[in-house]
């Protein structure tokens, strides 16, 4: 199919505009296929010119321009040419359109609980056409008029509000103005809870089988939508725009949730069916709170073009923590965009695929799809709140404010947002902008003290020499002792010298030295050696969770750059877990240390961490009240040795109590089993005709794929490569599974086959799921030069998606900082 070119879609943009369209779907004409009738009404500048509409239709009835008949058979590579246009042009398409199961287009999932079907429409980044003809890109915004039959037992809503005239008949309100790409219908037996903030009706929709944890949690996601509201609706100066709101989370979705306007799809893990912590709720709230603020940012004002997309996602980014701290009960959400967010973009910056936050040239859709990483979300986002303290806060929400309220309903571009921040300050935006948006890298601060007691405390900024640049950092440095913060400094570094300081005399040399220590800069905290000798004795006393957190960024960014022994690393965890007491750095650095200690530790080393990791949430959860027992519980399911407790765990017997009753700690239980050798297929089978849902048959796959035997790697294999009813959901749980193993002997043969197999998944899951695939599966874990070499010719002579490719850049980019620990720590 072709990929759209930005050349091309300026040319269509300057021909055509005044678009509606009239989109009449059936969906009962069975499991495969639906029907999509079109009307699509368009003027063109130029009469007699020609352009194209994007269409991907598994068969064409019939196609009508202006009254004369074309010939399905025009249609090509997913394009329909329309010449001789007329000034105003009228466009019919029927056609017949294919559900997907790979997250995008109209997605239709099974439930295996009640064998209920469900449908949602994903049409970023380019899927419109899977649905109906539309000119598929983000500035030719259009009016839509929509029907839509379905089962009579069907609830549907999509991006304006819907009414039943007949049974299973559905007639939406005329739309607002959208991008193609926030096309959405959600129908099928879903389970609803219905509320209403000041006039704006709230909906929240799921599977039937989640309806119980639906309404459980129901109380907690109204609460944060309507305290979004609240406070994006006084921030921005704008009513909520969009009519109703409805919130759907759906089976089978590939990122965390789309913001469709006024009707929102999310990954539908956030309705957690067993046991769940605080952090987790953060995060579920966070991502309500970054939809909700594109509903202004994004969806009200559209990018232009894709090359802007980390400015959509930067700001919803930003906005989502500074509401969820602002507004909601959960006050360190920055604390958590630490540890989380944070780690994500620092590990993409300092990948070879690296790359300025804006400014880089999307050519086409498939390559806009590439930088969405961790450059566009966190680290844009740092750079928005950097720009927040650089001009100040009333000028950057002045800028904000008018920027949305002068291009609502249509397109804009960086230039225009920085021109109405502009316009509220003096600060020169475009040195800023060059410092902060349009270079690479991360800067790294250190802190130098001179003498005892201090006479000098000063911040040096170190740029990193593939990527030099002016960037001025806002920030501030302390010290502890014994915990205590014996000083706080704020300083402004402009430039490589350091700036206005308060040189700081008279006080004791501190034990720990934390640059950056409130975290409101893009930076690695560099340590000095007392400091990180000290750490694992005086970190835990530290009472500020956000400078626990940004030890932590130093320790996870250090041992990645082979500056930070990964043995510190994990002696730090030991002593800080079992007395965290914030929950988000339980929960993320449980999971990043889990995940990725052990590539830097050699074969013979990795079992022993594990065991010791499994001792630190041990007692951990010997400490912990209930509310605190979910993150060290599952910590030692997964990395427990105890075959007796695992199995006990797995018959639900002996869980702790916040714990009981839990699902899917039992399943990591059982994985864990797996993992070891103690559990075989017919163990797995038994404990999933238990669980007969989505997530079970999915926990099944990943349990039956990890188990240690080369008839068993050979099995996961097979369905990767040949299974070709696998959603994407399933192929993911495999491939999260695939190369885990005891020792490398028994996976390095399939290293090669990795490189085979994996490309060739895009063209069965799509960019999206093909590129999350590969990254789970990245065969990392052989920790080998060899596995490099195989990479880096994989990625000179093989064909692959631009996506796909990515995930593999960056894999081999974790890989080679894996291998560089290893040598510089001699093992
Ligand atoms: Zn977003």
């Amino acid at each position: 199919m072709a990929i759209l070119l930005q050349t091309e879609a300026v040319e269509r943009a300057r021909l055509i505009a005044g678009i509606s369209y009239t989109v009449d779907l059936d969906l009962t004409l069975g499991d495969t296929e639906f029907g999509s009738r079109t009307v699509v009404r368009f003027s063109c500048s130029e009469p007699g010119a020609s352009t194209f509409i994007d269409l991907k239709a598994v068969s064409v009835e019939s196609i009508t321009l202006n009254g004369n008949d074309i010939h399905p058979s025009a249609i090509s590579d997913g394009r329909l040419t329309l010449s001789q246009l007329q000034q105003a042009n009228e466009l019919s398409v029927t056609a017949r359109m294919a559900y997907t199961r790979d997250g995008q287009g109209l997605h239709r999932a099974v439930d295996p609980a009640d064998e209920k079907a469900y449908v949602y429409g994903m049409s970023f980044l380019d899927a419109a056409p899977q649905i109906f003809p539309c000119f598929d890109q983000p500035d030719l915004k259009a009016g839509y008029d929509l029907t839509v039959t379905a089962p009579q037992d069907w609830v549907v809503a999509g991006n304006s509000a819907a009414k039943q005239t007949s049974p299973g008949r559905w007639e939406f309100e005329t739309s607002k103005p959208l991008a193609t790409y926030f096309f959405t219908i959600c129908a099928g037996p879903y389970e609803t809870v219905r509320d209403e903030h000041r006039g704006i009706p709230l909906a929240l929709h799921a599977r039937a089988s989640l309806g119980q944890d639906l309404r459980r949690h129901a109380p907690q996601m109204l609460d944060v939508t309507k305290q979004g509201l609240d406070y994006f609706e006084d921030l921005f100066g704008i009513d909520y725009p969009w009519g109703e709101y409805h919130q759907f989370f759906v089976p089978e979705f590939n990122a965390g949730a789309m913001e469709n306007p006024g009707c929102v799809t999310f990954r539908d893990q956030y309705i957690f069916r067993g046991s769940v912590g605080r952090a987790e709720i953060m995060q579920r709230s966070n991502t309500i709170l970054h939809e909700m603020a594109h509903m202004w940012f994004g969806d009200l004002v559209s990018m232009k073009w894709w090359d802007d997309l980390w400015l959509n996602e930067s700001f919803a980014e930003y906005m989502a923590h500074r509401a969820c701290s602002a507004a909601t009960e959960f006050d360190d959400a920055w604390v958590d965009f630490g540890i989380s967010r944070k780690n994500w973009g620092y590990a993409a910056d300092r990948a070879p695929s690296t790359h300025p936050i804006a400014g880089n040239a999307a050519d086409d859709t498939d390559s806009a799809l590439t930088n969405f990483d961790g450059i566009s979300y966190a680290k844009g986002c740092s750079a928005l709140r950097q720009l927040a303290l650089y001009v100040g806060d009333d000028a950057f929400v002045g800028g904000v404010r008018d920027y949305l309220r002068d291009h609502s309903y249509g397109n804009a571009t960086l230039a225009d947002f920085l021109d109405a921040i502009s316009a509220h300050t003096d600060v020169d935006l475009d040195a800023w902008s060059k410092g902060w948006l349009e270079t690479a890298g991360t800067d790294e601060i250190a802190v130098v003290v001179d003498g005892d007691p201090i006479g000098v405390v000063e911040a040096v900024r170190t740029t990193p020499e593939a990527h030099p640049a002016d960037r001025p950092h806002m920030l501030d440095i302390a010290g502890f002792c014994g915990g205590k913060e014996v000083w706080r400094t704020p300083v402004f570094t402009l430039g490589a010298t350091s700036g206005e300081q308060t040189p700081l005399t008279g006080l004791e040399r501190p034990k720990l030295l934390v640059p950056n220590a409130s975290d409101l800069t893009w930076t690695i905290p560099v340590f000095d050696d007392n400091t990180l000798a000290a750490m694992p004795d005086e970190l835990p006393k530290v009472e500020d969770p956000q400078v626990r957190q940004v030890v932590w960024a130093g320790l996870l960014n250090g041992m990645a750059l082979s500056t930070v022994d990964p043995q510190t690393v994990l002696a730090v965890f030991e002593a800080s877990f079992p007395t965290e007491e914030n929950e988000s750095l339980r929960h993320w650095t449980a999971r990043l240390v889990r995940r990725r200690l052990g590539y830097f530790l050699p074969d013979a080393e990795r079992q022993e961490a594990t065991e010791r990791i499994a001792v630190a949430a041990t007692v951990a959860l010997d400490a912990a009240d209930a509310e605190r027992a979910v993150t060290p519980g599952r910590l030692l399911a997964a990395t427990s040795s105890d075959e007796g407790m695992l199995r006990r765990w797995v018959a639900a017997e002996d869980l702790p109590d916040a714990l009981a009753g839990d699902l899917d700690v039992r399943w990591t239980a059982l994985t864990r089993l797996a993992q070891l050798g103690h559990a075989d297929d017919a163990a797995i089978d038994a404990f999933a005709a238990q669980d007969r849902t989505m997530a079970g048959e999915q926990n099944a796959l990943r349990a039956k794929a990890v188990r240690p035997t080369p008839e068993a790697k050979e099995w996961a294999w097979t369905q990767l490569e040949s299974n070709a009813s696998l959603s994407n959901y399933e192929a993911l749980a495999i491939a999260e599974t695939i190369f885990v193993a005891p020792s490398s002997e028994l996976v390095r043969p399939h290293v090669e086959r990795y490189f085979r197999v994996l490309p060739k998944l895009a063209d069965r899951l799509g960019e999206f799921a093909s590129q999350k695939i590969a990254a789970a599966a990245f065969p990392v874990g052989v920790t080998e030069q060899a596995t490099s070499d195989a990479a880096q010719e994989a990625l000179r002579s093989g064909r692959m998606t631009a996506n796909v490719r990515r995930a593999i850049v960056d894999g081999t980019a974790e890989l080679d900082e894996a291998l560089a620990s290893l040598q510089r720590f001699g093992r």
